[in-house]
């Protein structure tokens, strides 16, 4: 059938973040007419308000520590503060480079894009603007945006979430960040560099919550040498204004007084109002439920990233948005196994891991079943250097493969690369100790771990 657009396309595409953007490429990609609908910017939340201004941020940071401790290494040099106009020119120059980057390989692809808010209308088309566009295929991808808690209101200037912490003019004196996950942990670093005076409210008992305990423990001590202060296991109960800024009330009756308050609590799915119910899509708490090829209900809608209920990375949506292009385009594919998908939190130290924890380990295969090895940083010499500390945590099944990998440490986010393999071909510690890692290079941590869990230590002391 033809569009109103006067065009027939093999998928419709609303929502041009990480997750319609990847299967818009690919589809492409494979032979396909793809129409693509965004109504901010190409690229959404991870390119504008996520991944990408978030590291700039972190590294400046980092930039900053290390000017402030060249001492320690024997340079000589004067911190004299933060320009955060100057942070932000850097931060939006990277961002706006990638853009037009992202653009152009869009434009390159024939891939039609449309500017403009879309709704789904029936169960093969989407409006925007009083035009239909219909498809054999829609493939919904709207992502997510931040979320509160009931009653506590985001003014957007003393109370923020993360999209205006990400353009504050100022660097403040103090905040608390209410939530101690990723998005938390991650501001609260970058701040602490800057000189922000940081404390953290978690309900949970520990930061990185999700991550293996081990992790989440090394990054609080971490961060209790950072400075950073956190309140654990305490749940926020109001916070009001004073003459200089917020202060927050816990349960435990504990009260911080800062500059602001940075709601960093989760973000929540985008689909009100947008048709999908009405079109029969299943739903649950607003997000669209699929089964593991990211199916609907709907025979011919799928749906992707942060709008569905896996993990909310950028690299899932990526992942799902190509699995579901090549589904449609007829190809095999095979479901994504999430504990395989690499995490890692960006902060100093880095958090990152893939497959599972000790404790899910354990409920899965039973404690009598389980071996870890936690490898610490203290013997490798490429993390002395960097003066780094922290550790490599292999889980593995008793005479089996590696099941987890979990690492606390200064640039552990580019290693968890090797471990993604590890986990992911289901190598054996006997396996991975055969490799010869670089001398002195922070990955022989991970050989190091291998080596000791096949009953062969090198480096490491009884
Ligand atoms: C502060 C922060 C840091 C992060 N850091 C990382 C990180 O380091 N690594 C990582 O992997 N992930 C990170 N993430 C998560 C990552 O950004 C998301 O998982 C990813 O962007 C999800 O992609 P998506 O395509 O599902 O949704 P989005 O990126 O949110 O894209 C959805 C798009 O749909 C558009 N849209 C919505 N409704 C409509 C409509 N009706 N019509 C037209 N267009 C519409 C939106 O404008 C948006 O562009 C971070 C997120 C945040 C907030």
């Amino acid at each position: 059938m033809a569009n109103d657009a006067g065009a027939v396309f093999d998928v419709v595409i609303l929502g041009g973040g990480s997750g319609g953007y990847a299967c818009a490429l690919r589809a492409a990609e494979l032979g396909m007419q793809v129409v693509l609908i965004e109504k901010g910017k190409l690229g959404g939340t991870c390119l504008h308000q996520g991944c990408i201004p978030t590291k700039a941020l972190l590294h400046a940071g980092e930039v900053a520590d290390q000017t402030r401790e060249s001492e320690q290494f024997g340079v000589k040099s004067t911190f004299e503060g933060i320009d955060i106009a100057a942070v932000h020119k850097y931060k939006d120059g990277v961002v706006s480079r990638l853009f037009k980057g992202l653009t152009g390989l869009i434009a390159s692809r024939k891939i039609t894009v449309v500017e403009g808010e879309g709704r789904l209308v029936s169960p093969t088309a989407v409006e925007v603007g009083g035009t239909r566009y219909e498809g054999r295929h829609v493939v919904l991808a709207t992502g997510s945006v931040p979320k509160s808690l009931p009653g506590l209101e985001i003014d957007g200037n003393r109370i923020i979430n993360s999209d205006h912490a990400l353009v504050l003019d100022r660097v403040p004196a103090s905040a608390v960040i209410l939530g101690g996950g990723v998005i938390g942990v991650e501001f609260a670093s970058a701040w602490k560099s800057f000189g922000v005076d940081v404390t953290i409210v978690e309900a949970l008992p520990h930061l990185v919550p999700v991550e293996d305990e081990g992790s989440s423990k090394l990054l609080e001590r971490a961060f209790r040498k950072r400075g950073i202060k956190f309140e654990l296991g305490s749940r926020f109960s109001g916070v009001e204004y004073t003459d200089s800024g917020v202060r927050v009330s816990l349960e435990n009756g504990k009260q911080v007084e800062a500059e602001l308050l940075l709601v960093a609590v989760g973000r929540g799915p985008v689909s009100a109002g947008l048709g999908y119910e009405e079109a029969g899509v299943a739903m649950d708490r607003g997000y669209v439920l699929v089964d593991e090829y990211c199916r609907t209900n709907v025979p011919t809608i799928s749906a992707v990233g942060d709008l569905i209920p896996t993990l909310q990375l950028a690299h899932v949506g990526f992942g799902e948005g190509i699995l579901v292009a090549e589904r449609i385009a007829g190809l095999q594919v095979a479901p994504i196994d999430y504990a395989g998908v690499p995490r890692v939190t960006y902060c100093d130290p880095e958090v990152a891991s893939v497959g599972l924890t000790q404790a899910q380990a354990v409920e899965r295969y039973g404690a009598d079943k389980v071996a870890t090895l936690d490898y610490n940083l203290g013997g490798n010499g490429k993390s002395q250097i960097l003066k780094t500390t922290g550790s490599v945590k292999v889980v593995s099944v008793q005479d089996g493969p590696v099941v987890g990998i979990h690492m606390v440490g200064a640039r552990m986010g580019e290693l968890v690369a090797e471990a993604q393999l590890i986990y992911n071909w289901e190598a054996l510690p006997s396996e991975v100790a055969q490799l010869i890692h670089p001398h002195p290079s922070q990955s022989e941590a991970i050989g190091e771990a291998h080596l000791a869990l096949a009953g062969k230590p090198l480096h490491v002391h009884d």
